[in-house]
């Protein structure tokens, strides 16, 4: 469950990102986040993956207001959400094994639970093949597919994705979208931000709707709308 409660995020007096927004998420939710670019949709989920704190306002996830949670808790926290992002963040001196096993790595999993759970990812969003290959080796699809898997090898409760589909072909995009899919078919609640019409209008999820920094729209089995 994600709960914001009047947040409101200024980077100056001149700058107001976020103006005082409330919405709740449910578990297992999956939901669009939309509006033109300076809507405030990256900082909602700057602010999820306590990367930037709300300049006034709690945000509550899973019973916790995270704005409240000390330095040395933050990794704690940030083991429950997987980030997909635009340009995949894949790190480029490591392989595809590699750089979604680090998620477990870092998480302290023995060896041999990370070599089964990675193994298991891989073949999950058929990147298996690509296993010893480096990202810069990769097609747009597979290094969104490595950072797919790379997201959700910990079972995350929340996958954070922004514009996870920006820079694929359409077709690839949709594989994309596929799998983002089937990890919320398993209970995993899916935030997306995203400019893709055709996505959102074809998906008929949720869709909260920014614009100035303040919701617009928020709508169930929603459209894209201008
Ligand atoms: P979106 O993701 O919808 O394009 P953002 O959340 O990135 O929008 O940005 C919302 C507003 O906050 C924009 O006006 C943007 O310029 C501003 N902003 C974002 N990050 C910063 C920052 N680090 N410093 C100053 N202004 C920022």
């Amino acid at each position: 469950m994600i709960r914001f409660e009047n947040v409101t995020k200024k980077f100056s007096s001149a700058i107001t990102a976020l103006d005082d927004i409330s919405f709740e998420i449910s578990q297992s939710e999956f939901v669009f986040l939309v509006g033109p670019s300076g809507a405030g949709k990256s900082t909602v989920l700057k602010i999820l993956i306590r990367e930037l704190l709300p300049t006034t306002g709690k945000v509550i996830v899973n019973h916790q207001d995270i704005t409240k949670l000390n330095n040395q808790d933050i990794p704690k926290y940030r083991e429950k959400i997987g980030v997909v992002f635009q340009d995949f963040k894949l790190l480029e001196d490591k392989t595809v094994f590699e750089n979604v096993a680090l998620t477990l790595e870092v998480q302290g999993r023995s060896e041999s639970e990370i070599e089964k759970e990675v193994e298991h990812t891989l073949k999950l969003v058929e990147i298996y093949n690509r296993r010893n290959l480096f990202p810069r080796q990769l097609s747009g699809g597979e290094a969104q597919r490595t950072a797919i898997a790379r997201a959700v090898v910990g079972k995350p409760d929340i996958v954070l994705a922004d514009e996870p589909t920006g820079d694929l072909d359409p077709q690839t995009a949709w594989g994309v979208i596929q799998l983002l899919n089937e990890v919320n078919s398993w209970g995993t609640t899916v935030v997306m931000a995203t400019h893709n019409q055709e996505i959102v209008n074809t998906l008929k999820r949720r869709v909260i709707q920014l614009k100035d920094g303040k919701i617009t729209r928020d709508v169930k089995e929603g459209k894209y709308e201008h």
